[in-house]
């Protein structure tokens, strides 16, 4: 049985440290039929896409040495969960036990409680102690030595094998000592039960204090989940009905009652309210909601009440497309930590190496009694190796970073993006819609001699009857709100980045009548006047007179509005102007972008004297006005060619080719549709704050995985030569194995706390 090409979450058990990354992502991409695995070590969760059945990457991870399991949905999730918390409770439990073993053997000594192993109760106590110290290697630890067994016949070694090696040598050597305690010269008489027992607990201990630290970062995702309302209330046969979600059909009408959460996406077919959406787009004022708009399952419904018809439930709403693109950033690695990995996946092997060498060395050149500082010095290297620290330092961080950034309503959908935007170096913004409202209004009618503003109005919008453009809106909605009733015209044709045309058939008397015209053959035959509307560039193009509108279109444009001309025959017929006021934050948002070193471009198909009067509106640096539609990556490009870093921001469906150029990719999304494919990041409140927030949370989170790469790194390079005694020569100092199994435990812990202070992050906005 093959299933088409999807992509699964499996929750994977057993690995214990970062080098089983590599081991487990390597097995999943060996089975037929996966395209791309990725394992999350923060998470204990691999994503595979392709066609291979979940049985048989379960069955191949399995085969591997360690445990696997579908996750499907939210019960499978909540079943992690649970497992998890039991996981963490018995791990306290394992540190219990070792550290009532541990603890009184290791004071013991330095207060002279314990006998000496020379005398025959002595050997007794100690024989006793090695008994002891068994039982914790079983109870407490038998999940390092299982592991351990598991690598060595996959071939493999990790953590487990080094602790298991580490603590194991330690307990056979002491109860060799004990047995046969003339083995040894006196010096050497000494067993080093307590060293194993205390460096289980505190490994134990160690991984208890990452798990609780690693609930916290995924609390993000946990907090998108508990948007969903566990049952909605449809009306069905006339009755209302509270039924559980997953019952919600398709095109059902539901109630939704003040206060209440909103199911399913649906559009409002009755009644009207504010619906509070904050928590999908971080946008803090409510949204005023009637009778034909759009509603998004998850937000908070304030004051009315309405009824609105199901479009998208399941696993199509928009809260669930959400929770998917956040889960595939978290699950994906930057470059920076696929380096991560790869150090690490042969950090174990090397550190064996390291070990075999420090016995060898201490064991032939070492001072006496030799066996006793070769085997402390070897136990040591073992346990202070661990590269888990390493393992995690990346994607513990792109976890809390790409959560934080959807709480303020910025999907990242990689990594790598997470990364790059805090590089940028300059900001590309569109102008209609991005800096802009993007909602247009007319502005104000300009008639040539001999027209009207109503003629005027009802033959341009009439044009832009067939016309998707954002300007089109507005000449059409301003015709409306006189009464103008639109004219029927033919052969309309669209020139991108420049205006409209179409014909006007003969027969329309008014506007004859108000421009004298005669009747023209046009081409194909129809009887008709060209009609042209647009900007200068088609005017001159088609070789039309301004005359005297030039200098009114001027002034308009100075104003920030965008002039439009209208010509019927080639002859002026008057300028349709409309405004697009700039959003009220954008000011803000830019300056915060200009604090933060960028460079802020603004991009647009305007007209230069318009673009100019918006840039000086809201600051922006450089405007690159009158580009085509198509010229406009080129536009980006040419700012790449120039050594800049770039940052496009667009609202998406015209701006595309331009958003993937970018070195990052910002659409403005609507907040209702997420499903914008070409962008790294989409913003799902409409403001510009969002590229600013992003561009500090990426900061941010590359500093904190530096920091925690830094501080790892210094971990496991001090720390390996210190334990092999690399001070001994000069200061006499070895490391106690005691505080290796410590500082072992402390360094991922430190790491997850590191990354956990993400969370903090707050937005440089000022809100009201
Ligand atoms: P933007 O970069 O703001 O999205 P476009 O490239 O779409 O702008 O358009 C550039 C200019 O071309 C507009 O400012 C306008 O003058 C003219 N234009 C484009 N489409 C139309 C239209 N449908 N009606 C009138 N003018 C248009
Ligand atoms: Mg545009």
């Amino acid at each position: 049985m093959s299933e088409t090409a999807t992509s699964l979450r499996l929750s994977i058990g057993g690995m214990s440290c970062a080098g089983c990354v590599a081991t487990v992502e390597n097995t999943l991409r060996a089975v037929p039929g996966v395209s791309e695995a990725t394992v999350n070590f923060a998470e204990h969760t691999a994503s595979v896409t392709g066609s291979a059945p979940a049985e048989a990457l379960i069955a191949a991870v399995t085969q591997a040495g360690y445990e696997a399991a579908e996750l499907r949905g939210a019960e499978d999730e909540a079943q992690k969960e649970a497992a998890e918390m039991a996981h963490y409770r018995r791990l306290l439990r394992k540190t219990a036990v070792a550290a009532v073993v541990g603890v009184p053997l290791m004071l013991g000594g330095p207060l002279g409680w314990l006998p000496a192993l020379s005398t025959p109760s002595g050997q007794v106590f100690w024989l006793l102690a090695g008994g002891a110290t068994l039982f914790v290697l079983f109870y407490s630890g038998g999940h390092f030595f299982k592991g351990a067994w598991k690598a060595f016949w996959t071939h493999n070694a990790n953590m487990d094998t080094l602790v298991a090696l580490g603590t194991g040598a330690a307990w056979v050597y002491s109860i060799a000592v004990t047995v046969f305690p003339g083995l040894v010269p006196v010096l050497a008489q000494h067993a080093y039960f307590e060293a194993a027992a205390i460096i289980i607990a505190l490994i134990n201990l160690g991984s208890a204090l990452e798990m609780r630290a690693r609930g916290k970062t995924s609390e993000a995702i946990k907090r998108l989940i508990g948007l969903q309302p566990k049952t909605a209330r449809v009306v069905r046969d006339g009755r209302e009905i509270d039924i559980p979600i997953g019952e919600v059909g398709l095109q059902e009408t539901l109630r939704v009652r003040p206060g209440e959460k909103i199911a399913v996406d649906g559009i409002i077919i009755d009644g009207h309210s504010t619906v509070d959406e904050s928590m999908l787009t971080g946008e803090p004022l409510p949204a005023a909601k009637k009778a034909g708009d759009e509603v998004v399952g998850g937000t908070l419904n304030k004051s009315g009440t309405f009824l609105f018809q199901a479009k998208r439930i399941g696993k199509d709403t928009v809260l669930a497309h959400i929770i998917e693109m956040v889960r595939q950033a978290q699950n994906s690695k930057p470059a920076i930590g696929r380096l991560a990995d790869r150090v690490s996946s042969v950090f174990v092997p090397s550190v064996l190496i390291v070990a075999v060498v420090t016995f060898l060395v201490w064991f032939n050149l070492g001072p006496s009694p030799v066996l006793s500082y070769a085997l402390v010095a070897t136990m040591t290297v073992l346990i202070i190796a661990c590269p888990c620290a390493l393992g995690l330092a990346t994607p513990i961080s792109i976890m809390v970073g790409v959560g934080k950034a959807a709480e303020y309503g910025i999907l990242i959908r990689k990594g790598d993006a997470l990364q790059q935007a805090g590089r940028l170096t300059t900001v590309v913004l569109d102008k209609t819609g991005t800096v802009t409202a993007g909602r247009p209004a007319v502005a104000s009618l300009l008639p040539a001699p001999g027209w009207d503003e109503t003629r005027l109005l009802q033959l341009a919008a009439s044009l832009e009857a067939g016309s998707e453009h954002p300007l089109a809106e507005a000449l059409i909605e301003a015709a409306a709100a006189r009464g103008i009733v639109l004219l029927g015209l033919t052969g309309f044709e669209a020139i991108p980045g420049k205006g409209v045309r179409a014909l006007l058939p003969g027969g329309v008397q008014q506007i004859q009548e108000a421009a004298g015209l005669r009747q023209v053959q046009a081409p194909g035959g129809a009887a008709g006047h060209q009609v042209l509307l647009g900007n200068e560039g088609l005017m001159r193009g088609n070789g039309i007179d301004l005359g005297s509108l030039g200098r009114d279109a001027a002034t308009m444009a100075a104003r920030a509005e965008t002039p439009m001309y209208l010509a019927l025959d080639g002859t002026i017929a008057g300028i349709v102007s409309v405004s697009d006021p700039v959003k009220p934050d954008s000011r803000d948002a830019i300056s915060r972008l200009h604090a933060a070193g960028l460079r802020v471009v603004m991009l647009t198909g305007d007209n230069r004297v318009t673009a100019q009067a918006v840039a000086g509106q809201v600051g922006i640096d450089e405007v690159l006005a009158e580009v085509l539609p198509a010229e406009k990556s080129e536009q980006v490009a040419a700012l790449q060619a120039r050594g800049e870093i770039v940052g496009m921001v667009g609202d998406g469906i015209n701006d595309a080719p331009a958003l993937a150029r970018a070195d990052v990719g910002f659409a403005i999304g609507t907040g209702t549709d997420v499903a914008i494919e070409s962008a790294d990041v989409t913003l799902m409140r409409g403001s510009l704050h969002g590229v600013a927030d992003a561009i500090a949370i990426s900061k941010a989170t590359v500093r904190n995985i530096k920091q925690n790469l830094f501080g790892s790194f210094v971990y496991n390079s001090l720390g390996i030569p210190i334990a092999a005694g690399a001070l001994y020569p000069l200061f006499h100092l070895l490391l106690n194995p005691m505080i290796a199994g410590g500082a072992m435990a402390m360094s991922s812990f430190t790491v997850v706390s590191n990354a956990n202070r993400l969370r903090w992050f707050v937005s440089g906005e000022r809100r009201p």
